[in-house]
């Protein structure tokens, strides 16, 4: 009798697959990061649209994407975070997470942008893509940003300095 693939080979091929498709969106990014004292140039500059736009281009290259935690995990594998920093860093993001979809917000996905700094180090910015209804009234929306932002040091984590921005806002 003909015998199909078992589903051990099947699980093993999925997460090679997945694997493959991690280290190409984790080397594109690497590839394409742009240097943080450009994009500050830029900023430096009118704040218009078109700056704007430019800007975003330049981190959309640089900017992975994950629609999970686990795949979030890989991500920061690939990249060569250690134990502990990924440890942290999934417990921060998944704090925001948890917090947005308690308050009827949508955390869409979990995103890592990757810039080099003036002394040619990698640096990484972890976030959160979140989504807030935009029927929502102005203040609750205010408010439910400052909920999400200060969520970390609620789940026993702690803030970032952009947390901490958008908490005082
Ligand atoms: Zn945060």
């Amino acid at each position: 009798m003909e015998r199909g693939p078992t589903i051990k080979s099947l699980t093993e091929d999925t997460n090679k697959f997945l694997h493959k498709k991690i280290k190409e969106k984790v080397f594109g990014a690497i590839h394409s990061a742009p240097h943080l004292e450009d994009i500050q140039l830029i900023s430096l500059n009118k704040k218009d649209k078109d700056n704007e736009e430019k800007i975003d281009k330049l981190l959309d290259k640089s900017t992975i994407e994950a629609e999970n935690l686990h795949e979030y995990k890989l991500i920061l594998e690939t990249i060569g975070l250690s134990e502990d920093e990924i440890k942290d860093l999934l417990a921060h993001e998944n704090a925001h997470a948890n917090k947005a979809e308690s308050l009827g917000a949508k955390h869409l996905s979990y995103k890592i942008t990757i810039m080099i700094d003036k002394n040619n180090n990698y640096l990484y910015q972890p976030f959160s893509h979140i989504y807030i209804p935009e029927e929502w009234s102005d203040e609750k929306v205010k408010d439910t940003w400052v909920k999400i932002a200060k969520a970390p040091e609620e789940y026993g984590n702690k803030m970032s300095s952009s947390d901490i921005e958008m908490s005082q806002e």
